[in-house]
């Protein structure tokens, strides 16, 4: 193995030697030893300032990982996103209801007049865009990523928010499934000896459609002067549901024969409970004093 020879001067580490111009100056390393030269290398090092990840990353990851451990892989989508991915796709046409749902923030370029590009206001548009490039069954897919709704900021509405969409579609997919999964999911991130809920729910593109709660990890139910649980002893954590069949069939499967479930998780909201952050806004302030505790 050949090593390298190089010279510590005070510029920092020079060349081989078989440089000339630089032969000469590693002359300059006798002084700079000296405590009494301008450069006092007795002195200790600056400690450097070390990054780490982001907590609404460090929570997005951990959820990741518990999917991933169940059999989901991985899956992504583009942030700005076609209407009729966002909403028509979704079973939500232009005249719905349920667009209420979903303060818009539009890209403002016109096609035929009309404006049909957005920021995708939830992870959902990829159950359609999954299943669009797979033939065939079975689909078993989380999609993390970020989306954005035209909010009043408040301490639990941000106008930017991180969401893990799922999608299980194959032959047989029942609701216990979905049920099995996200009681799992529950467990691995809140402690094994979690409870969860489920009450009926509306979402345009599920059918029937739930959402979630746990347990309350704090008061451990008893809902007893909690804050976390606001005294009711459980947590609403995700929504979910069976995917609509009218979806299956877009997608090109048949309904008769293929089912699947769905749900949606905020990923800010896992953070918010895990470490009892009580407002969504520190999350996007950047202030280190509060990004450094994590
Ligand atoms: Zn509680």
């Amino acid at each position: 193995m050949r090593i390298a020879v190089v010279a510590i001067t005070r510029h920092g580490i020079a060349p081989p030697a078989s440089s000339m111009k630089w032969r000469n100056t590693s002359r300059t390393l006798k002084p700079a030893m000296s405590t009494t030269a301008a450069l006092d290398v007795t002195l200790p090092g600056r400690p450097q300032t070390i990054g780490r990840l982001h907590p609404v990353t460090q929570t997005m990851r951990d959820c990741v990982k518990a999917f991933q451990e169940m059999g989901f892989r991985v899956a992504e989508g583009p942030e700005v996103e076609w209407s009729a991915y966002n909403f028509d796709a979704m079973r939500i046409p232009d005249d719905h209801p349920a667009r209420d749902m979903w303060d818009t923030i539009w890209v403002d370029t016109l096609l035929n007049g009309e404006r049909k590009m957005l920021l995708r206001t939830h992870t959902s548009p990829n159950q359609a865009r999954v299943m669009e490039r797979t033939p065939e069954p079975p689909v078993r897919v989380i999609v993390p990523g970020k989306c954005y709704r035209q909010e009043a900021t408040d301490a639990t509405h941000e106008w930017m928010l991180t969401q893990i969409e799922g999608l299980a579609v194959d032959e047989g997919v029942r609701m216990s499934d979905l049920k099995g999964v996200l009681y799992e999911f529950a467990r691995k991130m809140f402690g094994q000896d979690r409870k969860v809920i489920f009450h009926h729910s509306y979402f345009p593109f599920v059918e029937p459609g739930v959402e979630m709660a746990m347990d309350c990890f704090i008061c451990r139910g008893s809902g007893a002067d909690c804050r976390t649980c606001h005294g009711t002893g459980w947590i609403e954590i995700l929504g979910a549901g069976m995917v609509h069949p009218e979806i299956i069939e877009n997608a090109g499967y048949d309904s008769s024969r293929v089912t699947g479930f769905a749900f949606g998780l905020g990923v800010e909201r896992v953070a918010l409970l895990r470490w009892g952050i009580e407002d969504i806004r520190h999350f996007y302030a950047n202030d280190l004093r509060f990004l450094g505790q994590f």
